[in-house]
């Protein structure tokens, strides 16, 4: 079997990265190894990821799906620490203007992004992706177990690891090593409920976080209007010395995480398996090479607290299809440098994000001044994942300047 590109993975990044190879006209093969529809975490989607649905023509597959909409995050801190991020879109000339986005069931929603790429000309393989195969030096395609059990071999010049948390190709050893990110020591318990108190009118499908302590936390994120998903994140510490089962856990913190959040649960009944979720945060250093690259969480995840995991996925699909494109189309040569530009661009995004996290724990209340007061239109840019300008904004500098301080007083304190 023989194609342009293998792309590794049915999630939102290589079923989007499928779609936009067709649109350059690059053939692509996908391949999952889990039957969809299926379960998977990561239900908030950013105002850029709602924007990029839109222009892919999706709008009416969302709406006939009924998700939710959202028009923005509210969180709410200790005491009176509270703020609210609107999703909004920016205009040509820098105007913000209101907008919305979407929550999603994920089952139906890569189900329908899946979809979408098959009826575009992309091929599904069900089959687990065992290994890269090498020419020399040169990437020549990829082993796959398919559902029956055998093995095949699918030849191709470009593969685009989109395989998750799975991060294959650097379990291949093609990238460089895997470093634990940030918040690496956190864990994540979480369910899906019924019978929640909604908030009113327009405010119903928005996400809520709400925060206790440093790293301790809970989403409560609409899927439908029914379900909601309800995670607790905390450091496995502060879950080890509980000893209690997840659900016992899951059930407790509900009550003791924050009123508001009780408040809204207090009759709601469990309805989802409680899951846990823990070593979730990593980076790799270089993640292309010679004919490949890694899109979203196959290089890189830094937490979920805002909602960013499916924007990178998807973003860094269609800049990763574009790299392609533009090396097949001018015949370029092949070597270990022939992404580094894609990389150049997915840095920028990631390292604004993990900015924008690390300000909101090291100083929660200089975090809410810029929000509400300093910078709120550098911030609502960051929250819809406009994050890929080249020249940070006033609104990040601030944030970073947050960060260097903290950083140096942590030093300081442990000298
Ligand atoms: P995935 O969606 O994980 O898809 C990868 C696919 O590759 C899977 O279907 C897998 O079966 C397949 N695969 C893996 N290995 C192979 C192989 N060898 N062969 C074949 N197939 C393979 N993100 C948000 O945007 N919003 C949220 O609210 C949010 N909440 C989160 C909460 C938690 C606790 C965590 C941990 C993450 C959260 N995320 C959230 C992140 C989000 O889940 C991911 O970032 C997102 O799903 C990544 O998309 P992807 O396409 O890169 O990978």
């Amino acid at each position: 079997m023989k194609t342009d590109v293998v792309i590794i993975g049915a999630g939102p990044g290589g079923t989007v990265c499928a779609q936009t190879l067709l649109k350059h006209n690059i053939n692509c093969i996908i391949i999952e190894k889990d039957e969809f529809p299926r379960y998977h975490i990561g239900e908030s989607l950013t105002g850029g990821v709602g924007e990029l649905l839109k222009e892919f023509g999706l709008h009416r597959e969302m709406t006939k799906a009924k998700f939710p909409i959202k028009y923005g995050v509210k969180v709410y801190g200790e005491a009176e620490n509270t703020f609210w991020v609107p999703v909004k879109k920016r205009n040509p000339d820098g105007t913000l203007v209101d907008a919305n986005t979407w929550q999603v069931s994920r089952d139906k929603f890569d189900l329908i992004l899946l979809n979408e790429a098959r009826e575009r000309g992309a091929k599904l393989i069900n089959g687990k992706a065992l290994q890269i195969l090498k020419s020399g030096d040169k990437l020549a395609g990829v082993q796959v177990e398919i559902s029956d059990g055998s093995v095949i071999e699918i030849n191709c010049k470009y593969v685009v690891d989109a395989s998750g948390i799975n991060t294959f190709c650097s379990q291949q050893g093609l990238t460089s090593k895997k470093n634990r990110g940030n918040y690496c020591n956190q864990i994540a318990v979480y369910s899906q409920l019924n019978g929640a108190l909604f908030d009113d009118g327009k405010e119903i499908g928005n996400t809520l976080l709400f925060h206790k302590n440093k790293n301790h936390w809970a989403w409560f994120i609409p899927i439908d209007d029914q379900r909601v998903s309800v995670g607790i994140v905390s450091p496995s510490s502060y879950i080890k010395s509980k000893n209690e089962s997840i659900d016992e856990f899951f059930q407790r913190e509900i009550k003791e995480i924050h009123p508001e959040l009780y408040k809204r649960l207090k009759t709601a009944k469990i309805i989802e398996d409680v899951r846990k979720c823990s070593n979730y945060s990593y980076e790799i250093d270089k993640y292309h090479g010679n004919g490949f690259l890694c899109i979203g969480d196959a290089h890189r995840f830094i937490d979920p607290v805002f909602s960013f995991g499916v924007h990178f996925s998807v973003h860094e699909a269609k800049l990763a299809a574009n790299a392609i494109a533009e090396h097949s189309h001018n015949n370029k040569k092949f070597n270990d440098t022939m992404f580094n530009e894609y990389q150049t661009t997915c840095d920028l995004g990631m390292n604004a994000v993990q900015s924008l996290i690390d300000a909101f724990w090291n100083n929660p209340l200089g975090f809410a001044y810029c929000v509400h007061v300093k910078y709120k239109e550098d911030i609502i840019n960051l929250f819809a994942g406009r994050v890929y300008d080249e020249v940070p904004s006033p609104g990040l500098i601030a944030l970073r300047k947050i960060n260097d301080k903290y950083t140096r007083k942590a030093e300081t304190l442990n000298n």
